[in-house]
């Protein structure tokens, strides 16, 4: 299914979390972008459009500065994702420069979705951006959300970005394989939920254990996101971003992970 639902989809949009941005020592993981890149790159030659979703600001700050790490003052907060929001870009620019790819950053905030002027010209922008062969790389404007008016975490700004952009397909990265019955991480014989086609069943027959340090959705706010998408016919797919070549792993079946599904698709008729 998962084979299925990135061959079909032309537009795609990627999120990556801060853990699977951020390595061991909670750096930015070169390593991983460049792998990332790479195929991204490949999906672009292929005749697939990008648009990503990259968390890791607060990341990228802590290590560049090497201070602040447990400052609680919220301007302390936005002041390290202002620093970091340069690191992470600049760590995306990199990685995409061997393959003649440009970036582009796009920062939002809640309020932007809530205009319809605003909407319209963000629209406007990604499909210039990715018209032109560019990946837009989006993240939430820490500088000016303060807690009222935050989206909060960048599973909603990822599933809002691809109702936006009108994406055939979300595809969140994480450090963990898919949608477990339990926190595989609290219980080892949790097992992996392949396909999802009812998030409101699902949500029954579940646990939800807690986030990972620098995590702030966990897995509560990315079943929000394929309530989202799904209910605008977008499917995602919730997978392990962190392995070697993970995107083609999972495009050639060789990868496991979560499909959640748009009911109106199912193949028995279900609704
Ligand atoms: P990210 O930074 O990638 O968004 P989060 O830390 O916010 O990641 O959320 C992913 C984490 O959610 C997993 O590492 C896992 O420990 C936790 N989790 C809790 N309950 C579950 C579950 N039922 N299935 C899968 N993961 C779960």
């Amino acid at each position: 299914m998962i084979t299925t639902l990135i061959a079909e989809a032309r537009k795609i949009l990627i999120k990556i979390g801060s853990n699977t941005l951020a390595d061991q020592d909670g750096r930015i993981n070169t390593l991983f972008l460049e792998d990332f890149a790479a195929q991204t790159a490949a999906l672009i030659k292929a005749g697939k459009q990008i648009v990503i979703v990259s968390s890791g600001a607060q990341v990228a700050g802590l290590s560049t500065l090497g201070k602040w790490a447990r400052k609680q003052d919220i301007h302390y907060k936005q002041a390290l994702c202002a620093v970091g929001q340069v690191e992470l870009m600049a760590a995306w620019g990199r990685a995409f420069a061997p393959h003649q790819v440009h970036i582009a950053q796009i920062l939002l905030t809640r309020d932007d979705f809530g205009d319809s002027l605003r909407t319209l010209n963000m629209r406007n922008t990604l499909f210039t951006l990715v018209d032109e062969g560019i990946i837009p790389i989006i993240n939430e404007n820490d500088t000016v959300s303060v807690e009222e008016i935050k989206i909060g975490d960048n599973d909603t700004l990822a599933a809002q970005s691809a109702v936006l952009w009108s994406a055939d397909l979300l595809i969140l990265f994480s450090d963990i394989d898919g949608l477990y019955h339990k926190n595989p991480k609290e219980d080892p014989a949790a097992e992996l939920v392949p396909e999802v086609w009812d998030i409101a069943a699902i949500r029954s027959q579940i646990s939800m254990g807690g986030a990972n340090p620098f995590g702030t959705g966990g897995i509560a706010t990315k079943l929000d996101a394929a309530a989202r998408v799904v209910s605008y016919g977008i499917p995602m797919i919730l997978a392990q971003g962190g392995r070697h070549r993970s995107l083609e792993a999972l495009a050639a079946g060789t990868q496991r992970g979560t499909a959640f599904l748009v009911p109106s698709l199912h193949p028995g008729g279900k609704s």
